[in-house]
């Protein structure tokens, strides 16, 4: 092994290291298999349940009216998320487009939508109009775009939450929470802190509808936001729940008549979720699902060895290896421009795509920053894959996620570290 590690340019040092941390972390891995056997028992029973047959992998073309595939798909998210319905789409073209769906269906001129988790995710800030730009935003359409910030340690500032949501008519009022850290510095917000502060406001409020950016989230615990309280949530089918095997496409699930409202402003009022063609997507999005737990389980071993790695070097990171997790992306608080070029220089060339490109900072669609992103992707882009990104901006954090194989995930650690290493030589 210690001369197969050499091919790969990783030291002694950093091997041995790597070994001693795997025994401490012995006790973190076994919790996360028991969690993929609960998710994978979760899939697989809603798979049975929906009689899926190996007809449902046929498709259509044209209109794609009664695509029973496309059907079979989304009754069985539907019940793998607890939802009464669901939207799966490969016209969803990606995690962004199925949260901007989700608001521009659900939210109606005068409404007022309240983000608890304060300002979501970079690619959303057009969505909601927080640019010069703001056409075919939010804003645009007359809705009330209110923020409340986390509190520093990443907890919910409870009180200010209710107190936003009576400064205003709360029979139009809708709560919006990113479930991942995007590109902040917090922790994911857990389902146990979720189920809290939902049933705080729904005890108050039955009927206030609640939305979730799953993101990065889905598998990660035993339980989903829909699980306990949230309405409807979305999220992207190149990150967890497509299990790397999906192409491209996003989700939504919810209450049935939020789902439709979605199918109306995604198609047409009149045609719903009757059309809309697969292009053979089905089986690669089913067998993808199938995946999933496993997959994001290999994830979250990568995340905890990176996390154990880099605080044993000195870095702040979130979140500490033994924390419970709710997302599959790892925080290293690097500090410094160049580290995170080092960082993700090893993960990239950790890849099996592209393993000799040189990843650097430069403008992306959708993002205010420049953007650093390493992913030698089966699947462009990719993030349930291999990655490592950032944001050039402060405070330098770099976020690592991803590894669909099990040795693939320590592997882009250990090479990210040695990178990191060698810099101050
Ligand atoms: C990835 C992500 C999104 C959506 O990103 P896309 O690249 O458009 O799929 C939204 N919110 C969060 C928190 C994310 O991590």
């Amino acid at each position: 092994m210690q001369s197969m590690y050499k091919r790969f340019g990783i030291s002694d040092y950093v091997i041995n290291l790597k070994k001693k941390m795997d025994i401490e972390l012995v006790n973190t891995y076994e919790k996360i298999e028991e969690n993929r056997q609960y998710n994978f028992y979760k899939v697989l029973s809603a798979m049975q349940n929906a009689n899926l047959s190996e007809r449902h992998f046929n498709w259509s073309t044209g209109y794609g009216y009664g695509d029973e595939g496309r059907e079979k798909t989304e009754e069985i998210y539907a019940k793998v998320f607890e939802c009464e319905d669901a939207l799966v789409r490969t016209q969803i073209v990606n995690g962004t487009h199925a949260l901007t769906l989700m608001l521009k269906s659900v939210l109606k001129t005068g409404d007022r939508i309240i983000f608890i988790t304060g300002i979501p995710y970079d690619t959303l800030h057009g969505t909601i109009g927080l640019g010069e730009d703001k056409e075919a935003s939010l804003m645009e359409m007359g809705i009330e775009c209110e923020f409340v910030e986390l509190n520093d340690d990443g907890t919910f500032d409870k009180q200010m939450v209710m107190q936003q949501i009576k400064s205003g008519d709360t029979d139009r009022t809708y709560i919006y929470l990113q479930r991942s850290s995007g590109y902040s510095g917090r922790a994911a917000i857990t389902i146990a802190k979720m189920k809290e502060m939902f049933s705080m406001i729904k005890e108050k409020y039955n009927d206030m509808v609640i939305m979730v950016d799953n993101c990065y989230g889905e598998f990660v615990e035993k339980y989903e936001p829909t699980e306990v309280g949230a309405d409807i949530m979305a999220g992207s089918l190149i990150k967890n729940p497509g299990g790397s095997l999906a192409l491209s496409g996003g989700y939504i699930v919810g209450k049935a008549k939020l789902i439709k409202r979605c199918a109306k402003v995604l198609t047409t009022p009149s045609i719903e979720k009757e059309c809309g063609l697969t292009f053979g997507q089905t089986r690669s999005i089913i067998q993808g699902l199938f995946f999933a737990p496993e997959i994001v389980s290999n994830a979250l071993k990568a995340s905890v060895l990176c996390s154990k790695m880099f605080s044993e070097m000195g870095f702040d990171v979130i979140p500490k290896y033994d924390d419970t997790r709710s997302d599959i992306v790892q925080i290293v608080k690097l500090g410094d421009k160049h580290k995170i070029e080092a960082f993700c220089k090893g993960i990239q060339a950790a890849s099996a795509v592209d393993s000799f490109v040189v990843p650097t900072f430069a403008d992306m669609p959708g993002y205010d920053n420049q953007i650093i992103m390493a992913a030698g992707a089966f699947v462009q882009g990719s993030s349930i894959e291999l990655s490592a990104d950032a944001p050039i901006r402060a405070p330098y954090n770099v976020y690592f996620q991803g590894g669909i194989m099990a040795g693939h995930g320590e592997l882009g650690v250990m090479m990210a570290y040695q990178n990191v290493l060698d810099l101050d030589k």
